[in-house]
């Protein structure tokens, strides 16, 4: 099959994968970043510097402002929780957006039973948080605002500019998922008042299980840690350093921020190539708002066809129908549904998500198999009469 589900995740960058290898064997450098004592700790904790330099180069931001997690999932967790326990005595409000990654969205959850307030913001039809709906629900309570970059099932993308400064004349804190934009969306932290961003390496063609939480300094923010042990990271997350992953993020951030504005128009132009050529069908919905989204991602439904079958029929493409972090689920996508559409469109959605290594060969299969699978598809349905 043709794998269209970068969102979901992207394979290892081969140059990623062999720096990686170095970090694991006796002839490698395995040691322990904690051994402070022996060389094998020395050139690991040197390596883990390197790594967290690239990192910290493709946000512009200082090294000592990131911190290693296990993912994304983590980072929000440590983001939100963290932030949540530590400045409890100042305030138990938290506003966020109803199309959050269910890692924010559970971690409010989880908030609300612990007694914190939680403001879910609806976004307008086109896909936006209004400023203007986060402004009215402030109160003197209000510590943080949670708002993704980019959203994972509909590739659109938030004003982050603007709601940074409405956190910043509040004097609230400002968290950002940018799982789906780094790499995608240039983003210069020196230029946007960011307090605590989240993004993870597998979705930049580095290894799963390692993302980092940056954390500003300046002025410090304070967490409180969620997961406690040897005092690594500053405190802030104990473990092992794993180092080889990290490695494995630290070139991968590097080649992102190489090839960043070349990739992103490769993509939006392979975007908008497959888009035209499927718009023609019938009773098909955009749901990715095409001016405002990140290049990776396009999102449809189609009217008069049921999603399973859908996904059946396009066997030979690998997409996702809804979040794949969800699918698990015969729920449709709370974000499709979040956006006003009806419950057979949110269920008949597919999220194509295009990546480095796709091709214009492969976008020109693709289109002529959806045509096909719509044609066949509606021949079949009962509610279909064209
Ligand atoms: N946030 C967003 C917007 C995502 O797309 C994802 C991945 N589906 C996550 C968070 C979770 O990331 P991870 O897989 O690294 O835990």
């Amino acid at each position: 099959p043709i794998y269209l589900d970068y969102a979901a995740t992207t394979p290892v960058d081969k140059n990623v994968l062999q720096d990686m290898i170095q970090y694991l064997t006796i002839d490698g450098i395995f040691g322990n970043t904690a051994s402070r004592s022996h060389q094998f700790g020395w050139l690991a904790e040197e390596s883990v510097d390197i790594a967290r330099e690239k990192i910290a180069a493709l946000i512009n931001v200082d090294p000592r402002e990131i911190i290693f997690t296990s993912g994304a999932t983590e980072s929000n967790n440590l983001a939100i929780k963290g932030c949540c326990d530590f400045y409890k005595k100042k305030g138990q409000h938290i506003i966020t957006s109803s199309v959050e990654h269910k890692s924010v969205l559970d971690t409010c959850r989880y908030l609300e039973q612990k007694k914190y307030q939680v403001t879910y913001i609806n976004p307008k039809s086109n896909g936006i948080i209004s400023l203007n709906e986060i402004k009215k629900n402030i109160n003197k309570n209000t510590i943080l605002i949670s708002i993704m970059y980019a959203n994972n099932e509909t590739g659109t993308i938030q004003d982050i500019y603007q709601i940074s400064h409405i956190c910043k004349k509040n004097n609230i804190l400002f968290h950002v998922d940018a799982t789906q934009a780094i790499g995608k969306l240039p983003l210069d932290l020196k230029t946007i008042n960011i307090d605590l961003m989240s993004f993870s390496a597998h979705k930049i063609y580095g290894p799963k299980g390692i993302g980092v939480l940056y954390i500003k300094r300046k002025p410090r923010i304070r967490l409180s840690a969620q997961i406690h042990g040897g005092g690594h990271e500053r405190g802030m997350r104990s473990g092992t350093l794993p180092v080889h992953q990290i490695v494995g993020m630290g070139t991968a951030c590097y080649i992102a921020q190489k090839n960043i504005l070349h990739e992103s128009s490769y993509l939006f132009q392979l975007r908008n190539y497959l888009w035209k050529g499927i718009c023609k069908i019938q009773e098909i919905y955009l749901n990715t708002n095409l001016k405002n989204s990140t290049p990776h991602i396009l999102n449809v439904s189609f009217n008069y066809i049921e999603g399973e079958s859908l996904i059946m029929a396009l066997k030979n493409l690998a997409v996702a129908s809804g979040s794949a972090c969800t699918s698990s689920s015969l729920e449709p996508s709370y974000v499709l549904r979040a956006l006003g559409l009806k419950d057979e469109l949110a269920h008949s959605s597919i999220r194509f998500s295009i990546g480095r290594f796709t091709t214009k060969k492969e976008i020109n299969y693709t289109i002529h198999a959806i045509h096909k699978a719509i044609i066949k598809l509606r021949q079949l349905s009962p509610l279909w009469e064209m």
